[in-house]
């Protein structure tokens, strides 16, 4: 006499001599009527291109600061000339890329950078997998802009009559670089610990 092998729907256990799970109260079922497990299903699925969740529309909403943050204002020079006259000058970081900080190409690079990764890694699997090289790109913008406003405010405070003023494009790219790093950690999802139960079912059965 052979019983016949049946498993529990919600924690795939596997059982003799009984047609419910002792712990969670569900008719067993055979292996060939177990269902998926949920969370790997939605892992190799892959999601919509403009999908918010998993960290994906911090990231979409990085990439668009970043990009918009280069072009904005990022500082105003004054400098009162020998005539006495003062001249007023704003530079977005495209302008300062261009001429003299090559450092802030990092800044539309990285929006580009997670511009790609939201269109491309589209399933969970792939957007985990793309987390650490995000997160480390993620600093490079608030780096660049804080080491280069620093280093303009620290060359005008040598000359007489120079002062420079941070414009809005240095805040915008700042706080896309922050919501890049938090988009950066979330992006795929959170990982489910393999063996834990959560602790309400979420296999579409519920339970009696
Ligand atoms: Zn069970």
């Amino acid at each position: 006499m052979t019983a016949k092998l049946l498993f529990c729907p919600f924690c795939r256990e596997c059982f003799e001599d009984t047609d419910r799970c002792p712990d969670h109260d569900l008719v067993l079922v055979p292996f060939e009527a177990l269902p998926m497990p949920p969370r790997e299903q939605e892992d190799d699925a892959p999601v919509p291109i403009l999908d918010p969740k998993r960290g994906r529309a911090e990231l979409i909403v990085a990439a668009l600061g970043l990009l918009g943050g280069f072009v904005a204002p990022l500082v105003t020079v004054s400098a009162v000339t020998a005539s006495g006259a003062t001249r007023v000058q704003t530079f977005t970081a495209l302008a300062a890329a261009a001429e003299r900080a090559p450092n802030l190409w990092a800044i539309p690079v990285a929006g580009a950078l997670f511009a790609s990764l939201v269109a491309r890694r589209r399933t969970p699997i792939q957007m985990r997998g793309a987390r650490l090289a995000a997160l480390m790109v993620a600093v490079t913008p608030i780096v660049s802009i804080v080491y280069s406003v620093r280093r303009m405010m620290t060359a005008a405070s040598l000359e007489q009559g120079v002062s420079v003023s941070v414009e809005a494009g240095a805040y915008v790219v700042v706080i896309a670089s922050i919501v890049a790093i938090v988009g950066s950690v979330r992006f795929g999802g959170a990982l489910r610990a393999h063996g834990t139960a959560p602790s309400s079912p979420d296999t579409g059965v519920s339970p009696r």
